[in-house]
């Protein structure tokens, strides 16, 4: 397959930009960035805001206090009828270029006596600030977004104070407001930069620091799994890394005793194998050997090494019935059975045997009973038992299988009058290739693979097997297994 340069790009950037979106170290640094950013913002905004509101607020103040003073010098001069003063003429031009401003004095009848800006005199105004000065409102100072002006109405009355007789209008600009917040966002943009860089690097520092411990746990793990590390971790940092730790080394466990015990079957099988084969070649090479052989011998030579390879066919039928159990229970083959007569049949197939060694077999059934089986794995198992039955007791005995059931369950026992099996040994009596008595078993053409084979299949059907034994007395098994299969 041939890729293009173009083609490489493409595909590294698209692993870039899915890094970006699923790396956990890149997910803290935008959630540490987003926490400290976005509150320096909205506290830059609401500081200049609230700055220009206060700075608009105390300067409306202050014109409303000037102009106070100011109304009530006219007042006692009586300056809208008379606005010949110079004193008070000079103290309107130099109010209104304090505040680089501009000052109108208006009559009742809305004419403009006087104009700081000399430009609207004798004009009428009618607004509805003057309006509601004249009806002797309370004076207030507004301010008009768009114009940027503040306006303040002060009320000027007769030289009795009895009417109000003009109103002074003084609107005033906040130039020098803007100007001021224009150098204070100055010095938020420039705060919020340093907010922005440091938060880039903080966010960077502490989500390399977060994720670090992670970062050691997949290292130790690789590096077990890589067979360069040890066989635990052990990372206590956060209490997260220490459950994956823990559920990493139980797994780790589990997976070392499943490779100790497959190990150990791989060994014992090739042991079993070689066994027969051994004896073959120790026969065989004694008949080489011997020259001028007599027939009998060499028939009985013959004879042997044709139960060893006997011996090997049954081992490996053996194993192979093993590992197909070994397999899912999908590979069940289920079908409701009646259970009486598949014991029947199991108990005529096997009379032979125990004939041979004069053993009474009986089979003992309580009810009738049809359940939900895989009949040729249930067969082998029970088969396996009532061999064992024949196979381990002594001459003229017997062997007892009886079925029962309840609601839920049925249940075989199969009983017999044998040798027994010693206390020590019950607990490996199902491991496979585990005999009590080796040469014991091996004479009797045992495996040692007979009762892993049954466990397995009870097990496949839900069921459980039990067992009770008394050397020298006889044993006991009793299988259950559920009626209805449970998937
Ligand atoms: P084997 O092929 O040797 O019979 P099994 O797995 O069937 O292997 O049985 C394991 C061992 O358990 C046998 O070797 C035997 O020692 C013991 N055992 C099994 N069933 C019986 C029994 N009914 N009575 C006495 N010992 C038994």
């Amino acid at each position: 397959m041939c890729i293009q340069n173009g083609e490489l790009v493409i595909i590294s950037s698209l692993n870039f930009r899915k890094n970006l979106r699923s790396s956990l170290r890149v997910r803290i640094f935008y959630i540490l960035v987003l926490a400290g950013i976005l509150p320096s913002l909205i506290m830059g905004i609401g500081i200049l805001k609230s700055y220009e509101n206060r700075a608009i607020i105390t300067r409306g103040k202050d014109v409303q206090n000037q102009c106070n003073i100011l109304s009530k010098q006219l007042t006692s001069a009586d300056y809208i009828n008379d606005q010949s003063s110079e004193l008070l003429n000079e103290e309107l031009v130099q109010l209104s270029n304090m505040y680089d401003g501009r000052i109108l004095i208006i009559k009742n009848n809305f004419k403009i006596i006087k104009d700081t800006y000399i430009l609207d005199e004798g004009k009428t105004i009618i607004s509805e600030e003057v309006i509601k000065c004249f009806k002797g409102e309370a004076p207030a100072a507004s301010y008009d977004q768009n114009s940027r002006y503040i306006e303040v109405t002060t009320p000027i009355l007769d030289i009795n104070k009895e009417f109000i007789t003009g109103v002074m209008l003084t609107s005033v600009s906040t130039d020098s407001i803007a100007v001021n917040l224009e150098i204070l966002s100055r010095k938020v943009i420039i705060l919020g930069i340093v907010i922005c860089i440091s938060m880039v690097l903080i966010g960077m520092m502490i989500s390399s620091v977060l994720v670090r411990p992670i970062a050691r746990i997949s290292k130790s793990i690789e590096s077990i799994t890589g067979g360069y590390g040890g066989e635990n971790i052990d990372i206590k940092d956060y209490m997260e890394t220490e459950a994956i730790s823990n559920a990493f080394n139980k797994l780790f466990l589990r997976m070392k005793v499943l490779d100790d015990s497959r190990q150990e079957f791989v060994s014992n099988v090739s042991h079993e194998l070689k066994t027969p084969i051994t004896s073959i070649k120790v026969l065989a090479d004694s008949l080489l050997m011997q020259e001028d052989t007599p027939i009998e011998l060499y028939q009985e030579f013959m004879q042997d090494i044709v139960e060893e390879i006997d011996r090997e066919n049954k081992i490996i039928s053996d194993l192979l019935a093993l590992v197909k159990l070994d397999k899912t229970s999908a590979d069940l083959n289920i079908e409701s059975k009646d259970i009486n007569q598949l014991l029947e049949l199991i108990l005529k197939r096997l009379r032979p045997i125990a004939k041979k060694r004069n053993i009474e077999m009986v089979l003992e059934s309580y009810r009738q009973v049809a359940a939900e089986v895989d009949e040729v794995k249930l067969t082998l198992a029970i088969s396996n038992l009532v061999e064992n039955a024949i196979k381990y007791n002594r001459e003229n005995g017997w062997v007892k299988v009886s079925l029962n059931a309840d609601h839920k369950y049925f249940y075989i026992e199969i009983s017999d009058s044998g040798i027994g099996i010693p206390e020590e040994s019950i607990e490996h009596i199902f491991e496979r290739f585990y005999r009590v008595d080796k040469s014991h078993s091996r004479e009797i053409g045992g495996t040692g693979l007979g009762l892993s084979i049954t466990r397995n299949a009870i097990l496949m059907h839900r069921g459980a097997i039990k067992v009770n034994s008394t050397e020298n007395e006889g044993t006991t098994f009793t299988v259950r297994i559920p009626l209805n299969y449970i998937a």
